[in-house]
């Protein structure tokens, strides 16, 4: 133990941890993010194999209990009898902060409603990355998450959605990227929309443009990997042919 680690508190007996991990670069583990995973009685994690090679990565080895959208209800009941018995949780989702479009939200819930402690430890969110880094107002914006899968709900969630003054934020799937930039093309015509693809990764890129313009762009070069979708606010309107890839270099 170095003289910095012996003067950190150690963690409280009975909290509930969530604890950011990266969204695609190692780098981006916080050095408490480290430390709780290290000091923890055990991980409560959406993937066990992933979170296990993460753990493996930064040399931890750590008791795992699985929590993810499906077992939620059952697995809940079990964190919380832990941390009623002074137990350290660190919970960990596939990637990013916990409770951002993945499991997370409901444990936390239910830890509040009995009065333990649910501390937050931050770092990588897809949502800041792309929001933050998008050139589109930050300071009002509403983040939606991912669309339902129905065609039809979605059609009706967007057009509720087009009377919001600031940014949108979706999250989307590779699978149907496309099928939302077409819903956008339909919807939100002539507005401003910023694709941010891969980030903290390699290949990270944003293009910025009209609907119609992405929606081209995704026909003519099939784009893999991870999406956010952004939605400029209605003032700031794009012509057609505005259309960039920003450099990322
Ligand atoms: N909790 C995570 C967070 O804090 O951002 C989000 C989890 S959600 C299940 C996964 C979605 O987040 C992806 O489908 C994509 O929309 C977005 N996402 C995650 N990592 C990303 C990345 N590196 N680049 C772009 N989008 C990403």
């Amino acid at each position: 133990m170095n003289d910095s680690e012996k003067t950190l508190p150690p963690l409280t007996p009975g909290t509930l941890y969530l604890v950011a991990t990266p969204i695609g670069n190692l780098e981006d583990i916080t050095l408490r993010a480290l430390r709780v995973l290290k000091e923890c009685d055990v991980v409560a994690a959406e993937d066990t194999r992933r979170t296990g090679q993460l753990l493996k990565h930064f040399g931890l080895s750590k008791p795992m209990i699985s929590y993810f959208q499906f077992n939620e209800a059952r697995r809940s009941e079990e964190i919380l009898e832990r941390l009623q018995r002074g137990e350290k949780i660190a919970l960990v989702t596939d990637a990013g902060s916990p409770g951002i479009s993945d499991p997370g939200e409901r444990v936390v819930r239910a830890a509040r409603l009995a009065g333990l402690r649910v501390e937050s430890v931050p770092g990588p969110c897809a949502l800041v990355a792309a929001l933050t880094a998008s050139g589109l107002p930050t300071d009002e914006f509403h983040f939606i998450g991912f669309l339902p899968h129905k065609s039809g709900q979605r059609r009706k969630r967007l057009e509720a959605l087009k009377a919001f003054e600031g940014t949108l934020v979706l999250y989307e799937s590779p699978y149907r990227i496309e099928k939302l930039l077409g819903e956008l093309s339909e919807v939100f015509v002539g507005r401003t929309i910023v694709m941010a693809r891969e980030l903290t990764k390699k290949f990270e890129e944003f293009f910025r443009g009209t609907p119609v313009e992405l929606l081209e762009l995704l026909q003519k070069r099939s784009l893999k990997g991870e999406f956010v979708v952004m939605i400029g606010p209605a003032e700031e309107l794009v012509e057609e042919g505005e259309f960039e890839r920003q450099d990322q270099n």
